[in-house]
């Protein structure tokens, strides 16, 4: 009964000749996640997102919106100095991306430092990245989940997997080396694949256990090595939902087919409903920044154009 799968989004491409300062920028970026010596200068004038424990710092402004507040260097040491730590910590910041002004912006994490005297003295909160991604605005978002994917890399990559050794990371955290092997490590992707699921008049949406109550998301699972999209679409769905719709409970808690109009009402839920105990549960979908919320929201107006 499934419709075949077409691909929803088809990325335009335009060689332009006016792009010098995208050019420009990326050249810069590149100096200084190659060059230690450059990132260390690059860093004195930089900003400095911060995390605890991979939880990111956040701001709420007078008018009640979220910020992610983008600290400089010098700041960054005057806290560190006055909570008794050593201002040369700020130089284990790890290089995320520079501004459009060519500064650079980093990310560090004060794991080690009492939560709350840091919170007080930047005034803000450190918060669960996942919370993070419903307060804050769209442009912000990928820019804190690639900072705190680089500050987890190079928490978990400290040693060399062939000979057990130390690896030492570059200035900008772009590569850590191990000195006894030579090997380079470089900061790992996982490819993931995403699809949403039609019938022609619903869509079918799934849950993992570890989601927020309530919230539902189109399937998607990891690629395997040597795996085509394809390939590794059919086994998530073969793997995940059976032919009779049977879930998989290792991965997935629930799936259900959901209508039109179910799904319009779940996008306009723009927060995490309460969903307190005893009421029935309301359903909802990620927030606007996420390619499943984007795809369920293609559905529902290709719906509307259908009908
Ligand atoms: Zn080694």
């Amino acid at each position: 009964m499934l419709q075949p799968l077409r691909i929803l989004f088809r990325p335009k491409w335009m060689v332009s000749r006016s792009s010098g300062s995208y050019v420009s920028r990326m050249r810069h970026l590149n100096k200084i996640k190659e060059e230690d010596e450059a990132c260390r200068a690059a860093l004195q004038s930089g900003n400095i997102f911060l995390y605890h424990k991979l939880a990111p710092l956040l701001r709420r402004t007078d008018s009640g919106i979220y910020q992610l507040p983008a600290l400089q260097t010098k700041d960054v040491e005057e806290i560190l100095e006055k909570l008794g730590e050593d201002k040369e910590m700020v130089k284990e910041s790890i290089l995320i991306n520079c501004t459009e002004q060519n500064e650079a912006q980093f990310s560090f994490d004060v794991g080690a430092i009492e939560q709350a005297a840091v919170e007080e003295l930047c005034r803000g909160t450190f918060v669960d990245l996942r919370k993070a991604f419903f307060l804050l605005r769209g442009s912000e978002a990928p820019l804190v989940a690639r900072g705190q994917a680089l500050l987890r890399w190079h928490q978990t990559n400290g040693f060399c997997s062939s000979t057990g050794q130390p690896t030492q990371r570059n200035q900008s955290g772009s590569q850590r080396v191990c000195h006894s092997s030579g090997i380079t490590y470089y900061p790992k992707m996982s490819p993931v694949v995403i699809v949403l699921l039609s019938d022609g008049k619903r869509c079918l949406l799934g849950r993992q256990s570890t989601f927020p109550r309530g919230m539902y998301s189109a399937l998607a699972g990891f690629c395997d090595i040597g795996e085509t999209m394809e390939e590794a679409l059919r086994r998530e769905i073969a793997e995940e939902v059976g032919l009779e719709v049977s879930v998989d409970k290792v991965e997935l808690e629930d799936a259900r087919w959901f209508s039109l109009e179910e799904v319009q009402e779940a996008l306009t839920i723009k927060a995490p409903p309460r969903n307190n105990k005893g009421e029935p549960t309301v359903f909802w979908v990620p927030p606007s920044y996420a390619i499943a919320n984007r795809l369920i929201q293609e559905w529902a107006n290709q719906q509307h154009l259908k009908s």
